[in-house]
């Protein structure tokens, strides 16, 4: 990407106006009752060079939960706190073609980090003497990687998912029962919801991306926040399985490795390069933000970012 910040600007700028087209199509999703309760069409984007250059969009002020997009906070503590080859004798690393909250994938373990079986299995594995010690490693992570100050559980979409939780906790007993883990079932889905429920602005995300990008190393700090070969690990969990059971069309489209939330935001990795993050809260079937995936095609063409072509 090598461009002038003026050309980026100008470039991102007509990009997102192209991208007004899928306003008002999607869903937000009702399973989490605090998810309605959002302006549908709230939107805001954001672009982090490893070089530190910031790029922001749209409505940067608005707070948002992080959802399915904490897995990666989850995986790369449980990275950490076990062996990448302990991690995957309980989870799968394979992509899967059925929903990220379905029953169905699971079989001997869940199919990847990124679904919500498997997310549910990696928060088993982080460490700490009780729950919150867990979760405050957790923000933890998440605050030096976004450098948020802001960033703080929303208790409002905690509560509110806590309450409805009925298929996760049939997941997590699910788990449970066939050895994954031996901890309680609702310790570790209290765990998993909580991380689902952090909240970031677009800048936080992109900045989390940005680490992500530039090796682990902090983007301000320039200290190294994740180690190189959790990383690695990490983004190419991204590309193949990110974006739930659309990740094979979406990385052949957008070439870019993603994770997805239900919030409507998705955080992108352009390793060595740049991150992008989005908002946008309508959802397609696949729990995919319909513009921002779409926002990403069409920057991904514009500033050269497929990392395939
Ligand atoms: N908290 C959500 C859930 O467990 C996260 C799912 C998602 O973002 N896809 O259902």
């Amino acid at each position: 990407m090598l461009l002038n910040k003026e050309l980026i600007d100008e470039k991102i700028r007509i990009a997102i106006e192209n991208s007004k087209k899928y306003i008002g199509k999607g869903e937000v999703p009702s399973y989490i009752p605090e998810l309605l309760n959002v302006d549908r069409d709230n939107f805001a984007f954001c672009l982090v060079g490893t070089t530190g250059d910031i790029f922001t969009y749209g409505d940067d002020e608005i707070v948002f939960s992080l959802q399915s997009i904490s897995k990666i906070l989850t995986l790369i503590l449980a990275l950490s706190d076990t062996t990448p080859a302990y991690l995957y004798s309980k989870v799968g690393s394979e992509p899967t073609s059925y929903e990220f909250n379905s029953l169905i994938p699971i079989g001997d373990k869940a199919a990847n980090p990124f679904i919500n079986a498997g997310a549910i299995t990696t928060s088993s594995m982080i460490l700490g003497s009780d729950n919150e010690e867990k979760f405050d490693r957790i923000l933890g992570l998440f605050r030096s990687m976004s450098e948020f100050e802001g960033t703080k559980m929303d208790e409002g979409i905690y509560t509110s998912e806590i309450a409805t939780a009925d298929r996760n906790k049939a997941i997590a007993y699910y788990l449970k029962s066939k050895g994954i883990f031996d901890q309680n079932p609702d310790e570790v889905l209290d765990l998993y919801i909580k991380a689902c429920s952090i909240g970031t602005n677009i800048e936080g995300l992109a900045m989390m991306g940005a680490v992500l990008a530039n090796k682990g190393i902090g983007i301000k700090t320039r200290e190294m926040i994740v180690p190189e070969n959790i990383v690695q690990i990490v983004v190419s969990q991204m590309a193949s399985c990110g974006m739930y059971e659309n990740s094979g069309a979406y990385l052949m489209n957008v070439g870019i490795p993603s994770k997805s939330g239900v919030s409507g935001a998705i955080v992108g990795v352009v390793p060595e390069v740049c991150s992008l993050a989005v908002y946008s809260p309508r959802l397609d079937k696949t729990g995919n933000s319909v513009r921002g995936k779409g926002l990403f095609k069409i920057i991904s063409q514009d500033l050269g970012l497929n990392i395939f072509v």
